[in-house]
């Protein structure tokens, strides 16, 4: 068995032990005798796979009791309707615009409400995370406040929270969530597709503070499947859940708690992340690409002079067993996903060769 070191943005790497336990148990579950897969999601068995999961993430993420844990489908592509449907109460929210999965959130919000955008960074092309001075005063009266917290394709993130008042704040945590504590009581409503860095497609987890979900969707045409009230109701199981993305989470869950929890998995991302940003701060051949106060922790992304010689890079990275370099379409170039699951090892060998590479180039 070879395994390549996979940079993919999503599905992304999973811990190998993860992997392994998955097979082990993959005929058997437990002395069940059955595979989790065909197993009822209202059997005794499942449902302590699912209160497991719900448990390790508490202990990992400090949730307080005040907050509701959901596990649900449809991506974090559906939670952009499923947001203002659930909370836009008087109509009328504010997003900040940092990047394109930030801006098909607000458009999507657009359908149902009067969405405002507080703050963009498209104009700088999407390199920066936007100027956010001034927000709290926007914020004030809003139903929420919506932020991408990480920006998977332009590779930029908040280091600091906007302050929002009393205006709950909504954050797409999709592609940071897990890789750094997180104060959970800052936020009115966090949520992440799992197959970034908690799992695998197919599941999405939302954390939200009860008091937003008491009186049931603010939209009455919300589908009922989409009501965070009867999800929460029904423990995330209004109809079959994604049984086997639940399962694979609370493996992950696990596995972080048994690598120290999630200050000993911010350590080693900034290990990871410095690496990459050191060499293409002092490179001649690549240019990282966002604005460094923005940069990302979980994204890295960078481009050569040209895109013949990215294609170069990207096509000699495989040929070493380096996959998943290759950005986004939208962007061009390349962007190194470096989550919990892509090992200190991946990353250094992934620096030996753009340093290589760099070489080759600069003796030409
Ligand atoms: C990948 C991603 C999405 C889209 O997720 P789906 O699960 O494919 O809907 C949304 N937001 C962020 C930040 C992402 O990284």
């Amino acid at each position: 068995m070879t395994r390549v070191y996979s940079f993919s943005a999503g599905p992304a790497a999973l811990p190998l032990p993860v992997l392994r336990e998955i097979q082990d148990e993959l005929l058997d579950y437990q002395g069940t005798g059955m595979s989790i897969m065909e197993m009822s999601h209202r059997s005794a068995a499942y449902a302590q796979v699912i209160e497991d999961a719900e448990a390790t993430l508490r202990r990992l993420l400090g949730i307080p009791s005040s907050y509701r844990v959901l596990f649900l489908q449809g991506g974090a592509t559906l939670q952009f309707a499923g947001i203002p449907l659930n909370l836009m109460r008087t109509g009328h929210a504010g997003y900040v615009v940092s990047g394109h999965f930030a801006k098909l959130a607000w458009q999507e919000a657009c359908r149902y409400g009067q969405a405002d955008v507080l703050a963009t960074s498209e104009d700088a092309g999407f390199d920066r995370i936007p100027d956010l001075t001034g927000i709290e005063a926007k914020a004030a009266g809003l139903d929420y406040v919506y932020i991408c917290q990480n920006n998977t394709i332009f590779g930029t993130m908040f280091s600091e929270l906007p302050r929002t008042g009393a205006t709950p704040l909504v954050a797409d945590v999709s592609s940071c969530f897990l890789s750094t504590p997180l104060d959970v009581e800052r936020y009115g409503l966090i949520y992440a597709g799992a197959q970034k860095n908690a799992g695998i497609a197919g599941v999405t987890v939302i954390i939200v503070r009860d008091d937003l979900v008491d009186d049931g969707p603010a939209l009455a045409a919300c589908p009922s499947y989409m009501s965070y009230r009867r999800q929460v109701d029904a423990g995330s199981m209004m109809n079959t859940p994604n049984t086997f993305g639940i399962y694979v989470c609370g493996k992950v869950f696990r596995w972080v708690e048994e690598q120290g929890g999630l200050e000993a998995m911010e350590r080693v991302n900034r290990q990871k992340a410095a690496l990459l940003y050191n060499l293409l701060d002092q490179s001649e051949v690549f240019t990282p690409t966002a604005e460094p106060a923005s940069r990302s922790i979980a994204n890295v992304t960078f481009r050569c002079a040209t895109p013949e010689l990215d294609r170069a890079f990207i096509e000699g990275a495989r040929e070493r067993g380096i996959e998943g370099v290759k950005a986004h379409r939208l962007t061009g170039g390349m962007r190194a996903s470096i989550y919990n699951a892509v090992t200190l090892e991946a990353v250094e060998a992934l620096v030996a060769y753009m340093e290589d590479f760099e070489r080759t180039q600069r003796s030409h």
